[in-house]
Order: C-alpha cells, then sequence, then structure tokens
C-alpha cells in the first residue's frame, strides 16, 4: 500500500511507521461506507485511510475532529442541493461530482475518481477533499485553516492571495501551469488543490509558488519537496 503513492514511496521508516499508526487510528474513529451500490472492500478502506493521514502525519487525528463517515461511491455521484440567490429566487441544482465535503458532516468520493491518480499527475481527490476539511475547521471553507502558534498571520493571506490572484491572471490568459485550473474557482479550492499539488507534484509548487509552499509546509509540518529529493525521487 505504501508503494503506491508517489508521496508514501519516499516516506521514512519513522515516518512510514507513524503514517501506520494513523492509520489504525482513523480506521478506528471513521467509518467508510459505500453507497451506489459500492461494497467497500479492506484495500480500498486502507488507500483512502492513507492519503488522508498523509495530511495529518505531523499533525493528529483531532484534525478530522466533528464528523466521522467517509461515503464512497463507484463513480461520479450527483450531487442535489436548493439554493436562494441574491434576487431571491430558489434554485435547484444537480451536479456531478467527484469529490465533496461537509462541513461538520460527511466526505463523500467518487472511487473511480480517487483511482484516477496517478494518471493525472498533482491530481488526488482524497487529498483534496480532506484539505477541504481542514480548511473547514474554523468554519466555512475559504482557503484559511487554523494556523499554528508561532505561523505568521499575515504571511498566510499575504502569499495565498497574491498566488491566487496571480493564477487566476495566468488560467484567464491560458498559460501553461503544472497547477490544475480548478484552483482558479474560488481560495478554497486553490487551498484544496495546492494541498494536493503540495504533497503529488510538490516540486512544482515550490517552482511556481515559493512562498505558498512555504506556508503549506509550515502548516503541513513537512517538506515534501526535500523528501523526494532525499529518496532520488522523480515523481
Ligand atoms: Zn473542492
Amino acid at each position: 500500500m505504501l508503494e503506491r503513492y508517489p508521496f508514501t514511496r519516499v516516506l521514512s521508516t519513522e515516518e512510514r511507521a507513524r503514517l501506520r499508526e494513523r492509520v489504525i487510528l482513523f480506521l478506528h474513529e471513521k467509518s467508510i461506507v459505500g453507497a451506489g451500490g459500492l461494497v467497500v472492500r479492506d484495500g480500498m478502506r486502507m488507500s483512502i485511510a492513507a492519503q488522508a493521514c498523509m495530511l495529518i502525519l505531523n499533525l493528529d487525528l483531532e484534525y478530522y475532529r466533528g464528523w466521522v463517515e467517509v461515503i464512497v461511491y463507484p463513480d461520479e455521484f450527483v450531487a442535489e442541493y436548493d439554493y436562494v440567490d441574491e434576487d431571491g429566487i430558489a434554485h435547484h441544482v444537480e451536479a456531478p461530482m467527484t469529490g465533496e465535503s461537509w462541513l461538520e458532516g460527511p466526505v463523500i468520493l467518487s472511487w473511480a475518481d480517487a483511482e484516477l491518480r496517478g494518471e493525472e499527475p498533482g491530481y488526488n481527490v482524497v487529498i483534496h477533499e480532506f484539505a477541504h476539511k481542514l480548511d473547514m475547521l474554523n468554519g466555512d471553507a475559504n482557503g484559511f485553516p487554523p494556523l499554528h502558534p508561532g505561523m505568521d498571520r499575515e504571511a498566510w493571506p499575504r502569499a495565498f492571495g497574491a498566488a491566487y490572484d496571480d493564477f487566476c491572471r495566468r488560467v484567464a490568459r491560458g498559460e501553461p501551469s503544472a497547477i490544475d485550473a480548478y484552483a482558479a474557482e474560488h481560495p478554497s479550492e486553490f487551498f484544496a488543490v495546492l494541498s494536493e499539488a503540495f504533497f503529488e507534484t510538490p516540486a512544482a509548487v515550490r517552482a511556481e509558488y515559493r512562498d505558498v509552499y512555504r506556508q503549506l509546509a509550515a502548516f503541513y509540518r513537512q517538506d515534501p519537496a526535500a523528501r523526494q529529493e532525499r529518496q532520488g525521487g522523480q515523481s
């Protein structure tokens, strides 16, 4: 299992042991259930837990407090919701989704999309949705998770704000980037997509947005680019 992902393959012996501990706790505290006819096998459970626990490898399971369920669909699922717009008009939306995270509610994943990782470097729906969970620890998803004591509260919005504006401009101009254009949707999506890339293709994040990389490294308490260099990994 730990040989499967570019970010777990390069872990040190000590980090692997810690990831295993986190996975055991995660599987003890969370329930991973199938929906839409999917039967969740042990391997799927392990795979989801291992990826989810990469984000909290140097934090702890408390970061996933306040909810218990991970719901897994076989493929894209349809999210249905109602909302009232600024003009007071009610809308009913049905949208196909690859993943979804509810505030103080479940994480919902499409297994087909969770399995896609590896085909598109930097794409990881499990890391994406669990990053939203961390973002939502202090309320709505806004790209500003609770920072650790000692982290500069101004450096985060400065780094992310500048990078987000720059990225949106580049996407609008059609400039190439190693980062998925979906990051331009909203600051919360920028944080989730940059978190995917931080673990999957860290050198690319460091090269394009060094200040954001530094903030993510301080928040996750990990330096995946250095880890890949140390292990001579080229993924
Ligand atoms: Zn998202």
